[in-house]
């Protein structure tokens, strides 16, 4: 049995090995694609489809897909990359997204998505939802406007902090994170010091007294765009 699967991504032949999916596939390849609810080391979601592909011409979430023989991956055509682009604008208008108030930016992915596919303003009208923040932790809070429901924290609570704090309530517009506590997050044994902590792409799940510990300039995204550390390893 053959140890790698030949597949084609945007042209260039890769040999992905058997049970990897496709994201997995192109990131080894130094092929960046856009993710937001893809976090190595936890259990894909396929949440965001934001890494949506062409997979022989249908779309499918790169992070969920496992790779087979011969498939051909359009990762930056026009149409994937408006794709794309509808999926960020849409995130940005259904929630309260102030990038210049929020601690996260310039550490943000969904921010550093915008500016690396160019979004100055969503095409969409803002919905301005009413959202509240859960601030009664004395260590953590979540601020529920920011939150893109990627399920990051509740993967990293459940597989990696071992305690099922964070989890989905409701459906369509009124889904959001709750917690396994009757009030609210002070009511949890969440602490500071978890996974979950560490993971949320946005603003939205943040420790206290800690912001803007790295000045504006020095952040992640500030020097360089989101998916060159992966394009990088392509040109070693
Ligand atoms: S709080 Fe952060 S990590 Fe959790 S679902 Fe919302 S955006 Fe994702």
């Amino acid at each position: 049995m053959s140890e790698t699967i030949p597949i084609t991504i945007d042209g260039v032949e890769v040999q992905a090995k058997p049970g990897q999916t496709i994201l997995e596939a192109a990131d080894a390849a130094g092929i960046y694609i856009p993710r937001l609810c893809y976090q190595k080391d936890l259990v894909p979601f396929g949440a965001c489809r934001v890494c949506t592909v062409l997979v022989n011409g249908r779309p499918q979430p790169a992070c969920t897909q496992p790779v087979a023989p011969e498939m051909v991956i359009d990762n930056s055509s026009e149409k994937v990359q408006t794709y794309r682009r509808n999926i960020i604008e849409m995130l940005f208008v259904e929630g309260n997204h102030f990038c210049m108030f929020c601690e996260k930016s310039g550490n943000c992915e969904l921010q550093a998505l915008a500016y690396r596919f160019g979004i100055t303003a969503p095409k969409y009208p803002f919905l301005f939802p009413k959202r509240e923040v859960d601030a009664s932790h004395p260590d953590i809070f979540v601020d529920h406007n920011r939150c893109i429901l990627c399920a990051r924290c509740v993967r990293a609570s459940r597989d990696v902090d071992g305690k099922n704090v964070f989890g989905f309530v409701g459906r369509g517009p009124h889904k959001k994170v709750a917690v396994n506590a009757d009030a609210n997050l002070g009511g949890t044994d969440a602490a500071a010091t978890d996974k979950a902590l560490d993971i949320c792409p946005v603003g939205a799940l943040m420790r206290k007294r800690v912001g803007y510990a790295v000045p504006v300039g020095q952040r992640d995204y500030d020097t360089k765009p989101i998916g060159s550390d992966i394009e990088t390893s392509k040109a070693k």
